[in-house]
């Protein structure tokens, strides 16, 4: 009987917050809205601007987090193996917030 009653009271500890992801390269969380996701296009580390879905990697739109990821090895961590990346690419891909390919 006292069930829904104490339902509402643990909603009322924490608010639902916004699905959290982890940026490869700083390792740190962010709303998934603050990072890129990333994805495997024709074996290369590529900017998934559709979510187009499958394996994907978030990172934040930042050259220091690329480079960071880059050096950790995290793209090869969050894809379960070896991929190729083009830093250069990516950073422009990252930086430039225009709607062209
Ligand atoms: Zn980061």
């Amino acid at each position: 009987m006292a069930k829904a009653r104490e339902e509402k009271a643990r909603s009322t500890g924490g608010r639902a917050r916004a699905p959290e992801r982890t940026c490869v390269g700083c390792g740190r969380k962010a709303a998934a809205g603050e990072l890129v996701r990333l994805r495997i296009l024709s074996g290369s580390v590529a900017v998934d601007r559709e979510r187009a879905g499958g394996r994907g990697a978030w990172l934040h739109a930042a050259p220091a987090c690329l480079a960071e990821a880059v050096r950790r090895k995290g793209f090869a961590r969050a894809f379960r193996g070896a991929v190729a990346v083009d830093e250069a690419l990516l950073r422009r891909q990252l930086t430039e917030n225009g709607g062209k390919d």
